[in-house]
């Protein structure tokens, strides 16, 4: 049986940075995913006729100069960096980003109901400038910081298709910088023609110039020991002894791992029957990807577009070619569709054709598509593991997981290890942290 002293489980984000927080101290580690390829959920789907999706627009808008440092070696400084364009669908009608610091587009009853609503929170005190108010869910929050109107007709349409479940079955812990709440002057200026646009809080990214979002990873497989089709069977933390599905046995010395915690959990030998349950308690999304390649590239000026409508199946689509044009053949477009589901409220029940369908026949619907355009490329990819759902019964959950893990001397890291809402860096640097904690640094 071999030995080694610091693996690694799983090569997305988290495991890289796990990866190279290792590489760098100079340790013998070695990193293990069961997929054919590096990068996890960042992946990136190069099709033969030149189509380029990644697992979910993926672009990076870190702010940290180490995680951008790295990066920008990986692809040798061949990267661009664009200002980050985004807008809404609703009704029919095309809406800057975000709606709260825009109404002017809004119809004018709806307007004088958001703001009206606004007044009175304000009068009440119950919510004022941009700190929280007093809250409990998600949809008590949404009504305390914005009023019933603006809250019903935007977040909580758009939260019911992004999160698959009811807003008030949701926590507020997961927001973060996430939901801008206008002042009540910011509110009613936004409400008159010529105002300045309040920023989004992601504003600029960079994306690698070709290959997609992967090629800022690629580089990693050779510099690092990493093994692919490796799939973890049994993790056994009393011997310290891992399994993989093709039979080999290793023991290790520290373990760090960012597979999904339900399935971590799944495979650990002799885990608890309370740990597996509260493992199972876990909710997250599966999104559904419609990539579709066009024979024209002129459908949107927006590279991001989120749609509030419930009969849209999507909830929002982003247009690769706009982050690159090296993700499309000359005068070719893209447009990728994500649509949610989880197990635990919204489950599958459709087929990967019926989803490129309905895509199609609402993006024509929308606007985006016209009847006569040619579809050069039209894939539907699933990515089981997409987002946290942060409901009521993740915190305790998660406690009692986290918890068992911690007496086992097996240390996670990334969105699935951690079991939060991280970006790309976040993960990287998670991974980075726990190599660290196992370094004893
Ligand atoms: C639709 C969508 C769009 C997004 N867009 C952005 C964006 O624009 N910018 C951004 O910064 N972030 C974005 N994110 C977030 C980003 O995807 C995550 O932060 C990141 O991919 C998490 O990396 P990770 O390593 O933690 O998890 P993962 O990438 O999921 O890595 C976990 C790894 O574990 C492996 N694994 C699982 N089970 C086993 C097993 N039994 N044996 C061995 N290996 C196993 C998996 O194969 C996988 O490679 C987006 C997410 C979604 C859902």
């Amino acid at each position: 049986m071999e030995e080694v002293p610091f693996v690694v489980l799983g090569a997305g984000m988290a495991g890289l940075g796990a990866s190279y927080a290792l590489d760098s101290a100079g340790v013998s580690f070695s990193c293990y995913d069961k997929n054919n390829y590096v990068g996890g959920h960042s992946r990136t789907l190069r099709y033969d006729n030149g189509f380029i999706f990644d697992e979910g627009g993926h672009i990076s808008f870190t702010k940290n100069p180490h995680v951008q440092q790295v990066l920008a070696e990986n692809v040798r400084g061949a990267f661009v960096e664009n200002r980050l364009t985004i807008d809404n669908y609703w009704q029919g009608l095309r809406l800057p980003h975000p709606i709260q610091n825009n109404l002017r587009h809004l119809p004018p009853e709806l307007i004088v109901q958001i703001i009206s609503d606004y007044k009175t929170l304000d009068a009440c005190g119950t919510a004022s400038g941009n700190g929280a108010p007093a809250h409990q869910t998600y949809a008590d929050w949404l009504h305390l910081a914005y009023g019933p109107t603006f809250a019903k007709t935007f977040p909580m349409a758009y939260g019911k298709k992004y999160h698959t479940t009811d807003m008030d079955n949701l926590t507020t812990d997961w927001i973060g910088p996430r939901m801008y709440r206008p002042t009540i002057q910011e509110l009613v200026r936004s409400a008159l023609p010529g105002t300045a646009p309040i920023p989004n809080y992601i504003d600029h990214f960079r994306y690698p110039s070709t290959g997609g979002f992967l090629s800022y990873l690629e580089p990693f497989e050779s510099q690092f020991r990493i093994q692919l089709n490796k799939r973890l069977t049994q993790l056994d933390p009393v011997a310290k002894a891992i399994e993989f599905a093709d039979g080999e046995t290793i023991s290790y010395g520290s373990v760090i791992s960012s597979i999904p915690l339900p399935e971590l959990i799944s495979l650990m030998k002799g885990v608890p029957g309370d740990v597996l349950a509260a493992s199972q308690r876990l909710a997250f999304s599966t999104v559904w990807l419609v990539n579709l390649g066009v024979g024209r590239a002129d459908f949107s000026d927006a590279m991001v577009t989120y749609f509030y409508d419930e009969d849209v199946i999507f909830s929002r689509i982003n247009l690769p070619h706009l982050f690159s044009s090296k993700n499309a053949p000359v005068g070719c477009g893209t447009i990728q569709a994500e649509i949610y589901f989880s197990e635990k409220y919204k489950p599958f029940a459709s087929s990967p054709q019926n989803l490129i369908e309905r895509t199609i026949e609402d993006l024509r619907r929308c606007g985006f598509l016209r009847a006569d355009d040619r579809i050069l490329l039209a894939d539907a990819a699933m990515s089981r593991y997409a987002n946290v759902i942060y409901d009521f019964d993740r915190m305790a959950a998660l406690r009692v997981v986290h918890g068992y893990l911690r007496d086992a001397e097996v240390r996670c890291c990334g969105r699935f290890g951690n079991w939060d809402h991280a970006w790309t860096d976040q993960a990287f640097v998670s991974g980075e942290e726990a190599a660290r904690a196992a370094l004893g640094d």
